[in-house]
């Protein structure tokens, strides 16, 4: 079933088509000039026009014309009803943007068989609009997917490497620091051991989560970078700002009060690198090393700590 406008100035002709429409079971509604046309697409979806050429003010070829223009992003097909069955408005008739061309005095079984031949266009174009937009969002999942860790939503190795290659270039061109956090979870292996691998994945979550509530900036992209340990890129950061958001993360995993070990007796801590690229660096992998040696120096200096580079 169809919606099915009927263009045409004669009401007779629009009665009869009417007529054998609806028969097909057709959904049908009219209009008597080109002007009300135009109303009518604008106001209402439509799924096939039955436009009659010859029309006072107004052509049929005019108006799809205009309806072609109005609905650029849809497809309906346009049949026109003419009086002039030459070459030349034929012609005319497809370049205007109609689909089908049925001679006047109306044949009937002409009419009947060319509506069934653009239903089935209709039809298979709309299938293929459907799949495109599935596909679409098909390629959205997997783009989101491939970008993320699956268990703690953060991004994962692959996004970190491509934005941190991009904010580097950016703060490079416009000469605005860029700093790395570089954190690691300290004595993670215990945790594991002594609570179970299951629970020290119900950790990491945790902790992705505190880090990901600390840093609020849209710019700000926190990533898991391996195992138990955890990057963020704060582009427009510098130094003392990085190292004053590192302190409030590692605070925050304290005041979370993560224990384990056989009495309780041990609480999960956050050991972070910091390190800011003000020009000096050659690339991004020099920034990334960089963190890691602070990393590295707060593990050296007790763990549970931020140093800078
Ligand atoms: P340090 O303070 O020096 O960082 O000590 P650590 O025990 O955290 O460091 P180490 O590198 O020796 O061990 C890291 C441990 O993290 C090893 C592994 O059991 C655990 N780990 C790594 N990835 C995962 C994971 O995805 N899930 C769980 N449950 N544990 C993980
Ligand atoms: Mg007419
Ligand atoms: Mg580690
Ligand atoms: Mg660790």
């Amino acid at each position: 079933m169809m919606k099915i406008l009927v263009v045409d100035d004669s009401k007779t002709i629009r009665r009869l088509v009417a007529e054998c429409l609806k028969e097909m079971g057709h959904c049908v509604a009219y209009a008597a000039n080109g002007v009300e046309s135009l109303q009518f697409v604008t106001d209402n979806d439509v799924d096939l026009i039955l436009m009659d050429v010859e029309m006072p003010q107004m052509s049929g070829f005019e108006a799809t014309k205009a309806i072609r223009a109005l609905k650029k992003h849809e497809w309906f097909p346009i049949i026109f009803l003419t009086m002039h069955d030459d070459d030349r408005s034929f012609e005319n008739g497809i370049l205007a943007g109609g689909d089908a061309y049925l001679p006047k005095p109306l044949n009937p079984v002409r009419l009947r068989n060319t509506v069934i031949a653009m239903e089935r266009i209709y039809h298979m174009r709309k299938k293929l609009k459907q799949a495109q937009l599935e596909l679409q969002i098909a390629n959205q999942d997997l783009e989101r997917l491939s970008l993320s860790d699956q268990w703690t939503g953060l991004g994962n190795r692959r996004h970190f490497d491509s934005n941190l290659t991009m904010q580097f270039a950016l703060s490079r061109r416009n000469k605005s620091p860029l700093s790395l956090l570089m954190c690691d979870i300290d004595f993670f292996k215990t945790y594991n051991d002594t609570l179970g691998h299951q629970q020290g994945d119900v950790c990491l979550a945790e902790v992705a989560k505190i880090i990901k509530e600390k840093l609020e900036r849209t710019s700000d992209l926190i990533c898991r970078y391996g195992g138990e340990e955890f990057v963020a890129i704060l582009p427009n950061t510098p130094l003392q700002e990085a190292r004053a958001l590192a302190e409030k993360i590692r605070d925050s995993v304290i005041q979370k009060n993560i224990l384990y070990g056989e009495k309780q007796q041990q609480m999960i801590t956050l050991s972070v690198g910091v390190a800011t690229y003000v020009g000096q660096y050659q690339n991004a992998a020099d920034l990334v090393r960089a963190a890691d040696t602070a990393l590295y120096l707060a593990k050296q200096n007790g763990r549970n700590r931020v140093e800078i580079n």
